[in-house]
């Protein structure tokens, strides 16, 4: 069920019309429904009821303090790929002992502060990254967890910007590699290995490539097992596709992926372990909070031209870079259904880039003045965000019920340079 609906004609989030809150806090603002959050948070924890398992959210598809307060309320981790996003979960009441840390850069600095807020565990992504935790980790005279990201090489079938687990990816280590880097691992004094985790890609509609992924990690599991180097944890990533309103087949649902996950850890550990089990972890991002969010916006202007309508809003590629970056395919609705001609425009804002599109050849009844409502926009949407052409970033809202709260406030153009100066 989706918390976004039509109520007589208007747009609502759960209980509340879209026309009041712009009214309220102007546009573009960002408008989550912290039903739908919880809805989705709990497809993957229901079925991790009562078993070694945690959910870790990819916070960097949406880090406000709102939304990771509520996740951690819930029980989540976090997946994090920097130093500010573990202050962020800090901040945000969440506890630094459910963090890993991704990504193929840490520096020294963060690895420092990972280890003195005690995080879960060190996702690494190459040999020499090994060395630099090993040497943070004996200098301040503590041991780090440390999992290997292992590189599958299963095709997620996704856009190139978002395949991750491919030989020729900048992610993660060569399954071939994946052993010899483990002995590396285990020869380190001051790491503790213990676990294993890959991350596919993003998008995926379907599980089989998640599963087979899987597979490969449990054939590398049993290898490693077989040399005396047990692990504690089996992190699948994260990646599970949302519907973008795009016509094409319908996503996993959360919780059947989750349930096929377990089926197969199950199944494998009572062949080969008596049963004994092993934790499992999630690193769900986009099917989190993606269709959580979208971003509200009006027509400025309507320009005509002789090949190509151009509708002109208030929102703009710096609000939402999706489009832009990787073409994406972003649903737009009209936030109060009205009668009239239904002309094809594209969806363009006031940057100076050909490349501030954000919907091409839609087919739209509106008037300047009208509300648009982009869906499916609550994951790598604010996050994405920037300043360019000095444009405030917009307001974030949540609505819960028939209640508002404001969880950020539009940026002031003033603030965006209170931290330059000029050169006396
Ligand atoms: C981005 C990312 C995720 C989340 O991906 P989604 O497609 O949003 O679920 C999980 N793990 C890692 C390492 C990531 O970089």
């Amino acid at each position: 069920m989706s918390h976004f609906s039509y109520q007589d004609g208007v747009l609502h989030a759960e209980s509340v019309p879209l026309p009041a809150i712009a009214r309220q806090f102007g546009s573009p603002t960002y408008v989550y429904s912290k039903a739908q959050l919880l809805q989705n948070f709990r497809g993957y924890a229901k079925p991790s009821q009562g078993r070694d398992a945690l959910v870790c959210y990819a916070m960097k598809a949406n880090s406000n303090l709102a939304i990771l307060d509520i996740l951690a309320r819930e029980g989540a981790g976090f997946d994090i790929v920097s130093g500010g996003e573990l202050l962020r979960v800090i901040a945000a009441g969440g506890d630094p002992g459910k963090v890993i840390f991704s990504g193929v850069g840490k520096t020294v600095a963060e690895i420092e502060l990972a280890l003195e807020k005690g995080i879960l565990c060190f996702n690494v992504e190459s040999i020499p990254e090994l060395h630099r935790i090993n040497d943070v980790a004996g200098r301040l005279g503590k041991r780090a967890p440390v999992s290997l990201r292992v590189n599958p090489n299963v095709d997620p079938k996704t856009h190139p910007y978002i395949a991750t687990g491919l030989k020729a990816s900048k992610f993660g280590v060569a399954f071939s590699d994946a052993l010899d880097t483990y002995r590396s691992a285990a020869a380190l004094p001051h790491l503790d290995v213990v676990g294993i985790d890959c991350h596919i890609g993003s998008q995926l509609l379907d599980d089989a490539p998640l599963l087979e992924a899987l597979d490969k990690l449990i054939e590398l599991i049993d290898t490693l097992a077989a040399e005396g180097i047990l692990l504690h944890h089996l992190d699948v990533g994260g990646g599970l596709g949302i519907d973008y309103g795009t016509g094409d087949n319908a996503p996993v649902a959360i919780g059947d992926y989750v349930s096929r996950v377990f089926a197969r850890v199950d199944a494998w550990r009572a062949e080969k372990y008596e049963g004994k089990p092993i934790k499992v972890i999630f690193e769900p991002g986009r099917s989190i909070v993606g269709n959580t969010g979208v971003l509200l916006m009006s027509v400025e202007f309507l320009k005509p031209g002789e090949e190509k309508n151009f509708c002109v809003v208030d929102a703009a590629m710096n609000d939402m870079a999706r489009p832009a970056l990787y073409q994406a395919w972003m649903d737009v609705k009209p936030v109060q259904q009205r009668e009239g001609a239904v002309v094809k425009y594209d969806l363009v804002g006031p940057i100076c880039e050909s490349g501030d599109w954000l919907a091409r050849d839609r087919e739209l009844a509106v008037e300047p003045g009208d509300l648009l409502a982009m869906m499916t926009g609550g994951a790598y949407g604010f996050t994405m965000a920037s300043n360019y052409n000095t444009r405030g970033r917009a307001a974030e809202v949540l609505v819960d019920g028939d209640k508002v709260h404001l969880i950020r406030r539009r940026e002031e153009p003033a603030e965006l340079f209170a931290l330059e100066s000029v050169v006396k």
